[in-house]
């Protein structure tokens, strides 16, 4: 390894000696090293909300550092209470990207107290970010229906299963890291570029494995996947929680089955997050099949791959549901 001795050493004139150059060399050996800590040291600490946006993050931080995931993988984020090592995350955290408030109503009080030093950034805020309103009642025709939903905006939070989002978000992501870490905002951008490829890769797929379903008829859990079925032109006939999960009233229960029954819907997918002994007793008497659909990929590995992966997932358990 070779040093840069020479604007020092010749700056000072300490160095003319063999003895005294070799001492020089270790100085500036030994310089460079605290700067190369105090580079790494300075990679900022990220906590994010879900899987997917956990992902996102990963993708532009890649060769550089690994956000803290701070909603236990696996657990739904509209009702959840922080272990003591995610609320420390949050502490810690120079960056925080989140959902929205929509999505995990409980988390804002929690942002606002432990991650007061942090910069935080609601991702549904961003501009460019695709928003649709809630869809209302178990078979999205009744506006009247609202069905428990006390909704702070009207507008559906499960915006990570619109691909356009993903790639608004790592933008975002690689612009907001790169404002606490200047040093790195080239490896930021490209590594938000190459995410960007990978989605639309993966969108490529997805189109082409949903073309022998369009028109199916199928029944979602919970009602998260609007973003994802107007983005590639399916359309589910109704869901059995409506978008905040909450339990169902009994109503929304006699409106879905008569909804099946009447469209012939052949196909009702439960979520891995969820019990899905609801589903087999809303339709115990029908002639359905199902499958498990995943909003957030808890079965998937945390990492870069996850969020092009819960989409494409998605597509194959529909084909398979739809084909079965
Ligand atoms: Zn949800």
């Amino acid at each position: 390894m070779r040093f840069p001795q020479k604007p020092i050493c010749q700056a000072t004139g300490f160095c003319r000696a063999p003895v005294l150059r070799r001492i020089c060399g270790v100085v500036v050996a030994c310089l460079l090293a605290t700067t190369a800590l105090s580079v790494s040291a300075m990679t900022p600490r990220v906590a994010t909300d879900i899987g997917p946006i956990h992902s996102l993050a990963a993708r532009v931080m890649a060769g550089i550092g690994v956000p803290d995931l701070i909603i236990r993988h696996g657990a739904s984020p509209h009702a959840y209470s922080l272990r003591p090592s995610e609320a420390a995350a949050l502490e810690k955290a120079d960056l925080v990207f989140w959902v929205s408030e929509g999505l995990t109503p409980w988390l804002k009080r929690r942002l606002e107290i432990l991650a007061s030093k942090a910069q935080v950034v609601e991702l549904m805020k961003a501009d460019g970010t695709v928003e649709l309103p809630y869809r209302e009642g178990a078979t999205f025709a009744n506006h009247d229906d609202h069905d428990g939903i006390d909704s702070h905006d009207g507008i559906d939070p499960h915006s990570w299963l619109d691909p356009e989002n993903g790639k608004v978000w790592l933008s975002v992501m690689a612009s907001e890291l790169s404002k606490i870490d200047p040093s790195n905002a080239d490896l930021y951008f490209q590594n938000a570029a190459a995410g960007t490829l990978e989605i639309s890769q993966a969108v490529a797929r997805i189109n082409e494995l949903l073309v022998p379903v369009h028109g199916v008829k199928f029944v979602v859990f919970h009602d998260a996947y609007q973003y994802f079925e107007q983005r590639f032109g399916i359309s589910a006939s109704g869901s059995i929680l409506a978008s905040d999960a909450l339990a169902p009233n009994p109503a929304r229960l006699i409106e879905i089955r008569g909804q099946v029954a009447e469209l012939g819907v052949g196909c009702v997918f439960s979520e891995p997050q969820f019990n899905p002994t609801l589903v087999a007793s809303v339709f115990q008497d029908a002639e359905i099949s199902t499958a498990v659909i995943d909003s957030q990929g808890i079965e998937l590995e945390l990492g870069m791959t996850l969020y092009p992966q819960v989409l494409e997932n998605i597509a194959q358990e529909i084909v398979a549901c739809a084909g079965g």
